[in-house]
């Protein structure tokens, strides 16, 4: 089965346990203001099949098997494409290789249901707990991403990622509410807090495209550290 992809990344260390294949596979409904890879948002024309990957990711294995990685489908939105997911993952499943989504949530509940059969883990991105706020941040409200969010916690263990944006997230209010929907889930669910950086503006300057945050500072270590106590006093766990 064929996916349209934007890039490979053979050792990577930030998207999940261990050392991981990463596939960033292209396509987006989401338009976050914030977003590092505006060129994944169009399906394009780049394709691979499942087998490719299967074979490129095998001649590598020895590096995931001893760190204890796997494989991480990300994007883009890889939920978009779950068929191919599902089909990706059960071959390496089959070949005992650990599989982590990387997902905003922003499809269909079916699309999980494709795939969550065959993933160990996920790491599942929240932009704003605010409807409002959520809109503005990543172009349309958060009410099917928090219903896929509670979905996939029902069944493996899910790592919530949120962006520190100063004056933007990470308000007392907003990591309140952070705090809050974290303990409405059916499973301990752990935060990664991500310091907002504007690196990603040049692509979007290169697409032609207004990056709306110029304004924005990045997140310093003192505003990842004062939103991480908050949390913790909220009695959520930090990783
Ligand atoms: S969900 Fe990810 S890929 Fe999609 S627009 Fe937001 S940051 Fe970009």
């Amino acid at each position: 089965m064929q996916g349209y992809y934007h890039s490979i990344e053979h050792f990577g260390t930030v998207d999940g346990q261990g050392i991981r294949y990463v596939l960033f596979l292209s396509g987006c409904k989401l338009r976050c203001r914030f977003c590092h890879n505006p060129d994944t948002w169009q399906q394009g024309c780049q394709s691979i099949t499942t087998e490719q990957i299967l074979k490129d990711l095998l001649h590598y294995r020895h590096f995931y098997d001893a760190s204890k990685g796997g494989i991480t489908a990300s994007g883009g939105e890889p939920l978009l494409q779950s068929q191919f997911v599902a089909e990706l993952f059960l071959a390496c499943q089959s070949h005992n290789i650990h599989t982590t989504i990387d997902t905003a949530g922003y499809y269909d509940q079916k699309n999980l249901t494709a795939v969550l059969p065959y993933t160990n883990a996920a790491l599942f991105s929240i932009k704003a707990v605010d409807p409002q706020k959520h809109r503005w941040l990543a172009g349309f409200d958060n009410q099917q991403i928090l219903e896929n969010l509670n979905y996939v916690a029902q069944s493996i263990p899910v790592t919530l990622r949120y962006v520190i944006i100063p004056g933007l997230t990470n308000s007392l209010e907003d990591l309140q509410a952070l705090a809050g929907l974290v303990h409405t889930l059916p499973a301990l669910v752990p935060v990664e807090l991500l310091p907002y950086h504007s690196l990603g503006r040049h692509k979007w300057k290169t697409l032609n495209m207004k990056y709306t945050l110029d304004d924005v500072p990045d997140a310093t270590t003192q505003d990842v550290a004062i939103a991480t106590n908050i949390l913790k006093s909220e009695g959520i766990t930090i990783v």
